[in-house]
């Protein structure tokens, strides 16, 4: 067979086995090929039965005793005994609903069993190993055996039988190899030929690393090329120039005086706006380091140029608070600032879209909506996403598409190493906010558990007394049977335990208006204590707000907890923040008490990416990149660096890819599957 056959002709492959593997993306023997094993069996290790003990997984070489023997034990349940023994112990082994197994084995043979011992002494056993016959002369040698991932229907044995037969193809193929082989060299990285075959059929450890490594190394560089290739692009593109670069009324309407970090964002948006291209950056910047201003600052320079701008973000808590912030800001710069939600009421909305339409408003602020269809802008020469994690490449594609090649200005809290960030936003300019706005007084954080309960109550009583207030957060809404505390009955408990304070109730199942009500009763200080659910995570800025308390906190992601202690601390007054869940074992504990040692958003974001890899970190939300098969990015950073590099120095040298064909023509194919158009001229 070759490599372009298809899977229906490999033996004992029938229709619907075919239809199983086509489900995982299997067509080919070449789709074989590139479906590498999820895990291998390490079946080398051989151990003397008299050493085995409860929970091994290993091999064992050992001669067969008894005559398996096959019983049925109830209806649907047939059990398969035999005794197997070595020079050190005998050793029973069960199987269960096996029919075949009892053919397979003769007394007095020898044979290979891989697979789990269970219990200890008398009760030992190994449960339904693998079977490999030993012929009887040769030294007895395990092997590894890849493990690949399934779908229904499917067995091992049937993706062992399939990838046999596209090795077989590829050892008489020569496929060509895309890396170009001064790389192979540098790298000491085995070829696509060898790297296929080790990946799939290694017979030891040394090899499966060097066959990832080789796969990783080219999947890398691939998305590299790539994403220089993207940014290439743009430096071609003609943008809107910003010729009147004066801030000065700005500055003076703004009301405090910027942190050198945020002079230095906006003075690198301004070159980007004078450059006669379009601006494509990202302002990264911890929670209340003051972001806002720099997406102002674009907003006003936009609309003293004559552009209309949009500020997106991603709840309608945050878009509504962006509006009530930036339209009085704005509109004494004489930019007029328009809301636009998916809950706003008709006429409302028919308004706003008018004023967007023939451009009497200059600024919009709002949520998805700003995306849908029916809404048009006049000139829209600048759009800003807020929090951009939330966001997808797409949706800030699908704003910028309302403009003619608009400033794009994203804003994210969650600071990433700068690796990946030239991978999660390789086409991007950075810039960072290092800096918190001054008076800034670091909040106290505490990690604890139930035994605290009634000292954090009298303490969030203490916090109101002073004049501060008090968020609440749980991790449901209501309450369900697992155990957790649900924002609207712990309201309840908490207006029980505190009867002389007001308590509010925000989640995210209540009408947008509610939100909006309590949300501002909140702000304003009608409220003391807003006990809501994770929809105050992002954005949201109280300043009087000085407490802090997360209840089930072992169940958020570091960052999550990282943004929501984020929501106080943005006065002057010392804050403080809680998490509930110490005491539920040792790794709640640890993470909790993270937390509680720094408030360096940048190490929280790598230890984050450490416990939860980064497919959780980052979520579906990256769309536009071509997924990664192999390579683990938190692992494997060394080698995105080389990779990084390689690709620029040979783009650097030939930017078209015109020596080599091969990369060139796969970096186009996998760019394409990305929907991002075509990469070369
Ligand atoms: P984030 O980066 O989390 O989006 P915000 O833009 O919401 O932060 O700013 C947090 C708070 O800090 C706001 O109340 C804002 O008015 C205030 N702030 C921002 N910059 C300064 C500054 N330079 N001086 C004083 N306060 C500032
Ligand atoms: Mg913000």
């Amino acid at each position: 067979m070759e490599l372009q056959s298809s899977v229906r002709g490999v033996r004992l492959i029938g229709p619907k086995k075919a239809a199983a593997l086509e489900a995982m993306g299997i067509r080919t023997l070449q789709d074989a090929l590139e479906t590498y094993p999820r895990d291998y069996e390490d079946r080398t290790r051989i151990v003397p039965i008299a050493q085995l003990s409860d929970g091994d997984k290993v091999s064992v070489c050992a001669v067969v005793g008894t005559t398996p023997v096959m019983q049925h034990i109830r209806r649907g349940m047939d059990v398969t005994k035999l005794t197997v023994f070595d020079e050190s112990g005998t050793l029973p082994i069960v199987y269960f609903n096996n029919k075949y197994v009892a053919a397979q084995l003769r007394e007095g043979r020898s044979y290979l069993f891989y697979g789990a011992v269970q219990g200890e002494g008398r009760h030992r056993r190994m449960i339904s190993p693998a079977i490999e016959p030993l012929s009887e002369d040769a030294d007895p040698q395990g092997r590894i055996v890849p493990v690949y991932p399934l779908s229904a229907g499917l067995t091992q044995r049937d993706l062992l039988r399939v990838t046999d037969e596209a090795l077989a193809a590829l050892g008489n193929a020569n496929p060509p190899d895309c890396l170009p082989p001064y790389l192979l060299q540098k790298y000491g990285l085995p070829s696509l030929r060898d790297g296929l075959r080790l990946i799939h059929r290694p017979q030891n450890d040394e090899q499966v690393r060097a066959a990832r490594r080789r796969l990783c190394f080219e999947e890398l560089f691939l998305l590299s090329c790539g994403l220089a290739r993207l940014r290439e692009r743009r430096r071609d593109e003609r943008g809107l120039l910003f010729e009147n670069r004066t801030l000065d009324a700005f500055w003076r309407a703004l009301g405090f005086s910027p942190t050198g970090a945020q002079q230095r964002a906006v003075a690198e948006l301004m070159r980007d706006v004078g450059a006669g291209r379009p601006m494509n950056r990202l302002v990264q910047g911890d929670v209340g380091s003051g972001k806002t201003v720099v997406a102002a600052a674009l907003c006003a320079l936009a609309a003293q140029n004559g552009y209309q701008s949009a500020l997106m973000a991603p709840t309608e808590i945050l878009a509504a608070q962006h509006y009530e912030t930036l339209s009085p800001l704005l509109g004494t710069l004489g930019a007029q600032c328009v809301l636009l939600t998916g809950s706003m009421g008709v006429r409302d909305r028919r308004e706003a879209l008018a004023a967007l339409a023939d451009g009497r408003a200059a600024v919009a602020i709002g949520t998805h909506a700003l995306i849908q269809k029916d809404v048009q802008f006049h000139n829209l020469g600048a759009v800003v996403a807020d929090e951009q994690h939330r966001f997808g490449v797409r949706q800030r594609a699908l704003l910028s598409a309302k403009g003619e090649t608009p400033h794009v200005l994203v804003m994210s809290a969650t600071p990433i190493p700068r690796t990946l960030a030239l991978i999660l936003y390789g086409d991007l300019d950075v810039s960072v906010l290092d800096e918190l706005p001054p008076g800034r007084q670091p909040i106290q954080t505490y990690a604890v558990g139930e035994e605290m309960r009634a000292r954090i109550y009298k303490f969030i009583e203490k916090q109101c007394a002073l004049g501060g207030q008090a968020y609440v957060v749980c991790p449901l809404v209501e309450d369900g049977d697992v155990g957790l505390k649900s924002a609207e009955q712990h309201a309840e408990t908490l207006r029980n335990a505190l009867p002389n304070r007001r308590i509010g109730l925000l989640h995210g199942r209540m009408k947008p208006a509610e939100k909006d009500e309590t949300m501002r009763a909140f702000s304003m200080d009608m409220l003391d204590v807003l006990v809501s659910t994770t929809v105050i995570e992002v954005g949201v800025n109280v300043p009087n707000a000085t407490l802090m308390i997360v209840e089930d906190a072992d169940r958020f992601g570091l960052s999550q907890l990282h943004q929501l202690r984020g929501r106080v601390g943005r006065g002057t007054r010392q804050s403080y923040c809680v998490f509930f869940g110490a005491d539920k074992g040792a790794k709640a504990r640890q993470r909790l008490e993270l937390l509680a040692r720094t408030s360096d958003g940048f190490e929280i974001a790598r230890a984050d990416l450490a416990m939860r890899g980064p497919g959780d970190f980052f979520g579906a939300r990256q769309h536009g990149l071509p997924p990664l098969h192999v390579a683990d990015l938190a692992a494997d950073m060394a080698l995105l660096e080389s990779a990084q590099e390689e690709a620029a120095a040979l783009l650097k040298d030939d930017p078209q890819l015109v020596r080599w064909p091969i990369l060139r023509a796969r970096v186009s194919r996998l760019w394409r599957a990305a929907e991002q158009g075509e990469m070369f001229n």
